[in-house]
């Protein structure tokens, strides 16, 4: 494809972009707001807002507990055989519900308890730190010998292949990594990179927190044992929707995750006093549901599942191969160097610019136009205002450009791009503080 950096060739591209109507499923109320941090909270749906609205007014409102026989039990499977549909499961595969923190925890001591003689978890410098914690307080909670390797990366970019090979053992239980890298994009192949953890004699543990929604999973014919993921970004869940765990069926019965609450157990309503595990996915729950939480997840599925995962990775791919290529000819000249993969089929759907004044920088496309600053003035139907452009940071140098093929339009990345240059060439980001928000 031939990208040039006029915006007629933006216009061009949305014009010749088959899925750019999902657009008008979003909630977008300004004009002048350029989206790209759905990698971090997905947009909302304008169907979650009457789906969830309806859901509180009649079935909470009026249909009270009966609501637990009219579906919300059922939810948190209905919902995974959606997501299954996502990833290339089964639909008796993926169960809904927790956070994806929560039901890394469970999975890893499940993991873990199954291959007792090995004492080896393997993951990578680049996974998500939250994960890292979570096996860190796993082995202190097992207090049995277990040990933490990360393979490391070369570049603070990317894993190699022979980095994986190297670090994996016989001693190696669990290989544990996140398929798509939170900061630069990197992409595993995981139907290899699974081969080898199964060579080794270890399960393959996935988390599909930064590609769920934004590249086609194939879990079964790739052979995985166990993935998480979470809702709130490429799924447009809403802020603290419940994540969803994956289990391949011939494990389910062999593996149990620790806290067993009453959903975990066979028949939660015969209230036994002994704990008998559940078959199937049933016993990775632990506890009620958050239904609310789920039904303002059900509409953002559908969506997706109409766009197709397939049309929607090749939209986001060219996407970020446009991104990249403004980026070269506009912002790398001024200091900024591409934190993400050059080859798209190691990159997922969000692109990393980093810059020395990255944190500034971010501020000021966040904050635009600056207090002082009036260019509102200028604005009209043919000239648009300054654009404020959410990305968002990650220490200590990236600005993390987040495609959602779902809404994102080319128009949107040009926009943002030239922002971004004014930004540099007029020094706009000096108007702003060094000191970090709680929140980055
Ligand atoms: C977003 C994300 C999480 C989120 O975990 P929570 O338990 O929902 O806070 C976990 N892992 C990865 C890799 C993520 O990108």
């Amino acid at each position: 494809m031939k990208f040039t950096a006029d915006l007629s060739r933006a216009h061009q591209l949305d014009a010749q972009d088959e899925l750019a109507s999902f657009r008008d499923r979003f909630v977008l109320s300004d004009p002048d707001l350029i989206y790209l941090d759905g990698n971090s909270l997905g947009r909302l749906p304008k169907a979650t807002v009457r789906h969830l609205g309806e859901a509180i007014e009649h079935q909470w409102g009026e249909r009270l507990i009966r609501g637990w026989n009219e579906g919300w039990f059922q939810k948190p499977h209905e919902l995974g055989a959606k997501i299954a549909q996502l990833i290339g499961a089964q639909p008796d595969e993926v169960v809904v519900g927790d956070t994806t923190s929560i039901n890394l925890f469970k999975l890893v001591v499940a993991a873990l308890r199954a291959y007792p003689g090995r004492k080896k978890i393997v993951s990578d410098e680049l996974n998500f730190p939250s994960d890292l914690y979570v096996f860190q307080g796993v082995i202190d909670l097992l207090a049995a010998g277990h040990e933490l390797e990360l393979i490391p990366s070369r570049d603070t970019i990317s894993i190699q292949r022979e980095d994986v090979e190297a670090t994996l053992g016989e001693d190696t239980a669990l290989l544990a990594l996140t398929h798509v890298a939170f900061k630069s994009a990197f992409m595993y192949d995981m139907e290899h990179i699974t081969k080898l953890a199964h060579q080794a004699g270890g399960l393959a543990l996935w988390d599909l927190s930064h590609s769920v929604g934004a590249v086609p999973l194939k879990l079964n014919a790739w052979d995985v044992d166990l993935a998480v993921g979470c809702t709130y970004k490429y799924l447009n869940g809403g802020p603290g929707s419940p994540a969803f765990l994956y289990v391949r069926r011939e494990l389910q019965e062999q593996l149990m995750q620790p806290i067993w609450g009453w959903f975990a157990t066979k028949a939660p309503f015969d209230f036994n006093l002994d704990f008998t595990p559940a078959e199937g996915m049933s016993r990775f729950q632990i506890s009620t549901p958050q239904v609310l939480s789920m039904l303002g997840l059900e509409p953002a599925l559908d969506i997706l599942l109409e766009a197709g995962m397939d049309r929607l990775r090749e939209k986001s791919v060219r996407q970020t191969e446009y991104l990249i290529f403004l980026a070269r000819e506009w912002l790398l000249p001024l200091g900024f160097s591409l934190g993400s993969p050059l080859d798209s089929a190691q990159r997922g759907s969000h692109v990393s610019l980093r810059h020395p004044e990255g944190y500034r920088i971010s501020r000021a496309m966040i904050e635009s136009p600056p207090l002082d600053r009036d260019v509102a003035t200028q604005a009209g139907p043919d000239r648009p205002g300054t654009p404020a452009v959410i990305p968002d940071f990650r220490t200590p140098d990236n600005i993390r450009l987040g495609i959602a093929p779902l809404y994102t339009s080319f128009t949107d990345i040009h926009r943002a791009l030239g922002r971004m240059r004014e930004i540099v060439t007029e020094g706009i980001y000096r108007e702003y503080s060094k000191k970090r928000l709680e929140v980055t």
